[in-house]
């Protein structure tokens, strides 16, 4: 088979999609899938995966099966690609016989690009006789990480995907995921036999959602945690966010806050009948609802674009799943915001529910809480601490800006609310060198002790006391250099294991001791600063700024356009029964409301709109336009 050239993947991108370009690391997936090589690509979410094999399957001459643990996603995505113009449809548990029957007929015509299962399905009998009958071009695995027990929600069933895929040897894999650390990379790529015969690629996009603006705000007591929200409330309104709180009751209690406040929101947790979850989710989803209120349980499966804000009201037990949870904003790439709420009660009730666990487990789950504890508490721009804990390094330009965190937009403004950066050269050489020539077997204690000349037995049994970097740190105190290791760990200098809490130097402590490169951190030793009093100064929740030309305020012509498609989006959703950005997204409003369209050939250049929506939609958004322009 032929590989298309960038151009011509370039016109389907625009054609079926409407979108002018891939976003970064897709077209490489996309070669590798099409080169014939087995795949796995690491993604955050809303990075775009469905594309990169969403577009293969318009070129590949068979099918392309995607596998995905979630049956609510599978209608979602069918009818966007449905609105898109590619033929694709769904075989799963939900659908009656005679549908399922119908579509069985469908694949057998040939004339669909795209089927999506569940693992469940894809093992039975007759799904195995009808993909017999088909050529079948692509296995794609979405949430490949359901594969390993190492990840965070492991499912049985697809252990079983690689036998299914011997059977059929022309067909390629490509496994995707949004978060897999080394480990589980390797038991995806081991389990689905990825690379046996073929050529295998592997690829890592980065980890940094640079339109996600994070922020963090001690809550204090619970009365200043609610004026704290509804502050924000107040600054973002009609704007789609979720609200994550760590119990039930807690959500419950928002939820009617919020609506004496005016502010519409639904709960969603455990305790809700699954009736009504759906249609909470439903409305939330649909935009007939802007806030939702919910615990952990709700996300999986969200694909809502356009959520503009998370707030967790409550500190999440890891940055694994804080990480996870932001990431359900900003998916359409524009700016969105993170607001991490926490207070030390906080810390304290994860810690009464971890007294049930022991050994390793324990071990590992203090951790995860430590590194969540050091996340919120961080004096240092709060993407490099996220990066970093997930082993990249914050891309030049991702971070310092003001629209970057709460610490990047302090510095910017030069306000006195953030500590600024200060020369610490000398003492990170100083304990960095104490690090490695402790041969990087300690934790931060010992090393720190050995820097102050301590003469514990310990110290003086190991010969530590010999090393030249004996007692040269007694400038500072034990504290200030508890202080100064955890701002090296967070700038990713040295790195703490999980389960011995041993420090290691990273690359890039590496290079900086060898190369004496100038260390600049927020430290500030005892006794020369005031505390960092993180409290009302900050309350200020700047906005961060936005990605792309958007509508300007003062184009009122521009304003009650986006409206009116805005209503007329909603009334068409709900007559096709689909939430109404698998119609259009915001974005696509926004554009359209900014360029005015009067004939067909304006179309081609809204964002968003291809070829079939244009067909479709073409006649619907001209008479919009020319309508308030009346
Ligand atoms: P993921 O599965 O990685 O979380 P999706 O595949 O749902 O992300 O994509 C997120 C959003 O980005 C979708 O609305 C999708 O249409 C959009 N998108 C994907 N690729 C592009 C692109 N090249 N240009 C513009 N938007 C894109």
């Amino acid at each position: 088979m032929n590989v298309p050239s960038q151009s011509e993947l370039e016109q389907l991108l625009k054609k079926y999609f409407g979108y002018d370009s891939f976003r970064p690391g897709q077209l490489d997936i996309i070669n590798s899938v099409l080169s014939g090589a087995d795949t796995l690509a690491v993604m955050p979410t809303g990075g775009g995966k469905s594309m990169c094999y969403q577009i293969p399957a318009l070129v590949f001459p068979g099918l392309t099966v995607v596998i995905s643990p979630l049956i609510a996603l599978m209608q979602d995505q069918v009818s966007q690609l449905d609105e898109a113009g590619v033929p694709s449809l769904f075989l799963n548990s939900s659908l009656e016989w005679e549908e399922y029957a119908a579509n069985m007929d469908r694949i057998r015509s040939g004339e669909i690009k795209l089927l999506y299962c569940a693992p469940e399905t894809l093992v039975t009998e007759r799904m195995q006789k009808l993909l017999a009958s088909v050529k079948v071009s692509c296995f794609t695995v979405d949430e490949a990480h359901c594969i390993s027990e190492w990840g965070h929600d492991f499912r049985e069933e697809y252990r079983r995907i690689a036998e299914i895929r011997e059977r059929f040897p022309d067909a390629v894999c490509l496994a995707l995921t949004a978060t897999a650390t080394e480990r589980v990379r390797s038991d995806i790529k081991t389990s689905l036999k990825l690379g046996a015969p073929r050529a295998f690629n592997e690829f890592i996009s980065s980890f940094d959602r640079p339109n996600i603006f994070l922020e963090v705000l001690p809550k204090g007591k619970s009365a200043m945690a609610k004026q704290l929200l509804l502050g924000f409330l107040n600054t973002h309104p009609d704007e789609s966010g979720i609200i994550y709180c760590a119990s039930r009751r807690q959500v419950d209690e928002l939820t009617l806050l919020l609506n004496e406040k005016r502010i519409p929101a639904l709960s969603y947790h455990a305790g809700l009948s699954d009736e009504e979850r759906k249609t909470n989710q439903t409305r939330f989803v649909r935009d007939e609802i802007p806030v939702i209120v919910a615990t952990v349980a709700f996300g999986m499966g969200i694909n809502k674009p356009n959520v503009r804000f998370v707030i967790h009201y409550d500190l999440p037990k890891s940055l694994e799943q804080y990480y996870q949870e932001i990431g359900r904003a900003g998916r359409d790439g524009d700016a969105a915001h993170a607001l991490l709420l926490y207070s030390d009660a906080d810390i304290s009730k994860i810690r009464f529910f971890m007294k049930e666990k022991t050994g390793l487990e324990l071990k590992a789950a203090e951790a995860q809480l430590q590194a969540m504890v050091d996340y919120a508490e961080s004096r240092i721009c709060r993407r490099k601490v996220l990066l970093s804990y997930f082993g990249e390094k914050a891309e030049e330009g991702s971070t310092g800006s003001a629209s970057c965190c709460d610490i990047c937009a302090g510095m910017q403004a030069g306000g006195n609310q953030f500590l600024t950066d200060v020369d610490v050269t000398i003492p990170a050489q100083k304990l960095l060198s104490a690090i490695a020539r402790t041969e990087e077997r300690y934790g931060a204690s010992y090393v720190i002790d050995v820097l102050l000349g301590s003469r514990q037995q310990r110290i003086l049994d190991n010969s530590h006391d010999k090393l030249s970097v004996w007692g040269i740190g007694k400038e500072y105190c034990k504290d200030d250099w508890f202080q100064l290791t955890k701002l090296l760990l967070q700038a990713g200098f040295i790195r703490k294991t999980s389960d011995y809490q041993v420090l290691t130097i990273t690359q890039d402590g590496w290079d900086t001791l060898r190369e004496r490169g100038k260390v600049m951190l927020p430290f500030v030793p005892s006794g020369t600063a005031g505390a960092d009093d993180a409290g009302s100064s900050r309350m200020k929740f700047p906005k961060a700024g936005k990605a792309a030309e958007r509508l300007p305020a003062d184009d009122t012509l521009g304003r009650r356009i986006f409206e009116q498609l805005r209503n007329e989006r909603r009334r068409l959703a709900d007559q096709a029964n689909v939430p109404p950005y698998v119609i259009f997204s915001d974005r696509t409003l926004e554009d359209i409301a900014v360029k005015k369209p009067h004939i067909r050939a304006d179309l081609e250049k809204i964002y968003g709109v291809g070829e079939t929506k244009a067909a479709k939609y073409g006649d619907f958004i001209l008479v919009t336009v020319k309508n308030c322009e009346k």
